[in-house]
């Protein structure tokens, strides 16, 4: 039932195809009785729609990113919609078109957003008031309010509210506690929450509300929203950079400010990569100009390493104290790169 062929076959399927695709997030929280005939249901008919990318299912709700061929969006969302406890999802499209998944995954997981929260800590019934974009972008101009960005760190690095509180969290579950404790000074003030489409904010929300504050807002569709609405509007954009996303893309422009540096040479640049050494593949920024000089890896020794034969990267890679990879760091650890930079050497 699962998609076996190769990476580089799925890469050569996808360019061969002849329509054009969307890329398309939605989420909602709901409870989700019996996820695994969902799952097998969901997989066999979006496999038929050729649509690909990733799928959540949990307890507490659906989150999905995913591509689908722009003649099968009406047929899409029809289906979904049809299911009762989807009936009023919003699907949200991104502003560039893209080739942004290479296959269908649905997995299983334990919550759509991985706070690590236990059931006392917040209450999907109260969650902090909705602002459509426009209204969230004055009401964040007032002066007793904050606003405070909801995602990690390597997310902010490259986009961000102007003025936003920017929480140093590199893992989901460090992130809420480090936000109460940066807003215990603005707890009487009006706080904005925001995040890439709006899932996290939604459940962030209600756990500051059950934290005792008292007016807190999140922005509507997160960030993907604002950048539309503001750009129909023909307003000034109070987010710069880039919107970091979880494919291929790994951003979406939205100002052409770029606040980032290169984690290797501190030039100005906003480009993520992962790292082209297949048993680092390190998340880390990258200018045009050491793309060129280290070959798209992260350091010298995974240069070194991609350029080796096959077999002898095969044996390397068994070789625990010689293996070039950020698996000693742990895979699913994503560092501030830039104090890694000499980690290498
Ligand atoms: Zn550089
Ligand atoms: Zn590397």
């Amino acid at each position: 039932m699962f998609n076996k062929k190769s990476i580089i076959e799925l890469k050569k399927d996808l360019n061969n195809e002849c329509f054009s695709r969307k890329t398309c997030s939605f989420y909602k929280y709901i409870k989700i009785e019996n996820r695994k005939a969902l799952r097998n249901i969901l997989y066999k008919h979006l496999s038929e729609l050729k649509v690909f990318g990733r799928i959540y299912l949990a307890k507490e709700g659906i989150n999905a990113q995913i591509s689908i061929p722009e003649h099968n969006i009406d047929e899409f969302e029809k289906f979904i919609s049809n299911f009762d406890f989807f009936e009023d999802v919003k699907f949200k499209y991104a502003i560039k078109d893209g080739h942004s998944f290479i296959k269908l995954k649905i997995l299983l997981k334990d919550e759509i957003v991985a706070y690590k929260l236990s059931d006392k800590e917040f209450d999907m019934n109260r969650v902090g008031k909705h602002l459509k974009p426009i209204d969230f972008h004055h009401s964040i101009q007032e002066s007793n309010s904050v606003v405070v960005d909801i995602r990690n760190y390597y997310e902010s690095e490259v986009g961000k509210f102007r003025n936003a509180i920017v929480p140093d969290a590199h893992f989901s579950q460090e992130l809420l506690p480090k936000v109460d404790n940066m807003l215990q000074k603005h707890k009487d003030k009006k706080i904005h929450l925001y995040c890439t489409g709006g899932i996290r904010c939604e459940k962030a929300s209600s756990y500051l509300i059950k934290k005792g504050y008292k007016s807190v807002y999140q922005l509507d569709g997160g960030i993907i929203q604002y950048a539309h609405d503001i750009k129909e509007s023909k307003i000034e954009s109070l987010f710069i950079g880039k919107n970091f996303v979880f494919d291929d893309r790994l951003g979406e422009r939205v100002t052409e400010d770029i606040i980032s540096r290169c984690h290797q040479c501190d030039q100005s640049s906003d480009n993520h990569k992962n790292c082209h050494n297949d048993s680092c593949h390190i998340l880390f920024i990258q200018c045009d100009k050491c793309a060129k000089k280290f070959e798209n890896c992260c350091s010298y020794d995974c240069k070194s390493f991609k350029n080796l034969e096959f077999e002898k990267r095969k044996i390397l890679i068994k070789d625990v104290n010689k293996k070039v990879t950020s698996a000693k760091l742990s895979t699913k650890f994503r560092p501030k790169l830039y104090k890694l930079f000499n980690y290498w050497k």
